[in-house]
């Protein structure tokens, strides 16, 4: 029996794999427009604890191939104390080929690069991490505590240690006075890294955050869905990865679902949104069924 503490989350690519909470709430807590951790308070679980819900879901689920470690930012744990999750966890389960978790850009510029290489070994080998944007005003008016730079070079620590990277983008964070330099220079950055997978986001406030989120804006105007879509657009026109990117928009924010592969079907994903801002409305999921 597992004592999830709740509110607890995962990425939607997780939904059919284990997940192991090794931390309570993120240790960062401080992104401006992020209301997922703000009811918890951040607590590292011991290490005999996490054995003990190892142990039980092996018995559960001794076929198991893949576990994500929640919560926000697991990576912030100290590589000792991880290792032996990651070893204990390749112990439990037989046909375990992949270990995954959130990180931020702090967790990986914390960790050397032979730390990084021993956690990928012991099979941490897929990282989430939320970019957000790669703009410097906005990335301190959303209060995510590093600039463009450490976000490039955190992401390529994980990289060269053999990681994957999950990313995503947030449209519309910036409102409108922002939305210019949002996109270009979100884009300018991943075209600097090579990251495995991308997706983007559709701001959503939740209404415990909204203060705090616009306090940091002289006059924050949330985009339309017209208006997103247009930063959708010009996003993938400005994206030119330097390695094969394989691009989602398919989170539970968005108005419209995406779907392809960087570079083979950029012209088609811009064709499509294209399409769908001509059809308006009707083209994009309801609001109703929407959520951040
Ligand atoms: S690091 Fe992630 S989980 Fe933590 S506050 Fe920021 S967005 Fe939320």
């Amino acid at each position: 029996m597992i004592n999830y503490s709740y509110p607890l989350y995962r990425p939607p690519a997780e939904a059919n794999n284990i997940i192991l909470q090794v931390t309570h709430g993120c240790s960062y807590n401080h992104c401006s427009f992020c209301s997922m951790y703000k009811s918890k308070d951040f607590e590292v679980k011991s290490l005999d604890e996490v054995h003990k819900e190892i142990d039980s879901l092996a018995r559960s689920y001794p076929e198991a191939k893949k576990v994500f470690l929640a919560d926000g930012d697991a990576l912030c744990l100290n590589t000792g104390h991880l290792l032996d999750i990651l070893k204990y966890l390749k112990k439990s389960f037989v046909k375990l080929s992949r270990i995954s978790l959130y990180a931020t850009s702090q967790n990986l510029l914390e960790k050397s690069d032979e730390d990084l290489s021993l956690l990928k070994e012991n099979l941490l080998n897929l990282v989430y991490f939320g970019i957000e944007t790669g703009n410097e005003s906005l990335l301190k008016k959303i209060t995510k505590g590093v600039n463009a730079q450490q976000i490039i070079t955190s992401l390529q620590k994980a990289t060269k240690a053999g990681m994957k990277t999950s990313t995503t983008v947030i449209l519309g964070i910036g409102g409108e006075a922002y939305t210019q330099e949002h996109i270009k220079d979100t884009a300018e950055l991943i075209n600097q890294v090579e990251v495995t997978y991308l997706s983007t986001l559709q701001l959503g406030l939740d209404e415990d955050i909204k203060s705090t989120f616009l306090k940091h804006f002289d006059k924050f105007i949330m985009l339309s869905d017209k208006q997103v879509l247009d930063e959708q657009q010009k996003f993938l026109e400005f994206l030119n990865p330097k390695n094969k990117v394989i691009f989602r928009s398919n989170h539970a924010s968005n108005a419209l679902h995406l779907a392809g592969t960087f570079p083979k079907d950029k012209q088609r994903l811009i064709a499509e949104v294209k399409e769908a801002l001509e059809e308006g409305a009707k083209a994009l999921v309801p609001k109703m069924f929407r959520g951040f």
